[in-house]
């Protein structure tokens, strides 16, 4: 059987990435996968991009939701933390293993937000025939979205093409608690989805934005991380995402420069100060150098 990565590599699809992803582990830090951080939010890892939740005497709000198989243990954990209903579940972008759940949820709210580009993206990226079968965001906005439950406010910030062609950044305002989606993979190569609108320099340019607007004290929740450093953090790991896509995007400038082929380009092993970022994952470096290839190469 090929191990995951070889997989990837012969689908050639951007579209497998966000599959693969959903089976991946994404580190369990706690027997049950829940995680308290402060203010009544946390974290749920079990199986792709981590989810986060609010819980609060007037109800429950969740941040992405896995897949069908692991939405189930995360509502099941979460239907003890709060005697209030479901008010609502924000995805952070049209991915697989952040949308995967949400029929699971659908069964306790009718009220799915995310950002304007998210439902076409998410029909766009469907597997054949899957499209019908998807549970789509109910509420979408283009800049920014608030909303109040309980003590909190959540608001929501589009910061334009990174990722992929609709990132919400979610804040917990009074916590001080910052849900990044997948554009923070934490020291981990991450999917350029330049298919589904990724911007390798937009995401440069947001990591930077988003990092001036916080302060020591915010907690971020990160999409996916390398299991040494976790999928939460502070942030200063805005930037070692930024720094790890600009070396990528230096890189494969100066190798097109000299003349090299993307294969050849694709031969290198790790970028210099980015080694802990090479660990047993779903994605390779060879895969981030394809996609700013193609980036760098279109039109
Ligand atoms: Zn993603």
């Amino acid at each position: 059987m090929p191990s995951r990565r070889t997989f990837l590599r012969q689908c050639g699809l951007a579209l497998a990435a966000s599959s693969v992803l959903s089976s991946v582990p994404s580190w369990l830090s706690s027997a049950d996968g829940f995680e308290s951080l402060r203010g009544g939010i946390g974290t749920f890892t079990q199986r792709g991009g981590t989810i986060g939740w609010l819980a609060t005497d007037d109800g429950l709000a969740v941040v992405d939701t896995q897949s069908p198989n692991s939405a189930p243990d995360c509502w099941n954990g979460l239907s003890d933390r709060s005697q209030g209903p479901l008010s609502l579940v924000i995805n952070t972008h049209h991915h697989g293993d952040h949308v995967g759940g949400n029929g699971v949820f659908a069964q306790y709210t009718d009220r799915f937000v995310a950002h304007a580009n998210v439902p076409d993206l998410m029909r766009a990226s469907a597997d054949e025939g899957a499209a019908n079968d998807q549970t789509y965001p109910t509420e979408t906005f283009e800049e920014t979205w608030s909303e109040s439950l309980g003590d909190e406010t959540i608001s929501l910030h589009y910061r334009g093409p990174a990722h992929t062609g609709g990132d919400a950044i979610v804040v917990f305002e009074n916590a001080n608690i910052v849900h990044v989606g997948d554009l923070v993979f934490n020291r981990a190569y991450p999917f350029i989805d330049v298919d589904g609108g990724a911007d390798s320099r937009g995401w440069i340019e947001s990591l930077e934005t988003i990092h001036d607007t916080l302060d020591d004290d915010t907690i971020l929740i990160h999409g996916h991380g390398n299991p040494e450093f976790g999928v939460t953090g502070g942030r200063e790991d805005l930037l070692v995402m930024r720094d790890f896509l600009s070396a990528l995007n230096e890189y494969v400038t100066q190798q097109r420069q000299a003349g090299a082929s993307l294969d050849e380009m694709k031969q290198t092993e790790t970028l210099k100060g980015f080694e802990a970022f090479d660990f047993d994952w779903a994605l390779s470096l060879a895969d981030c150098i394809e996609a700013v290839h193609q980036e760098q190469t279109a039109g």
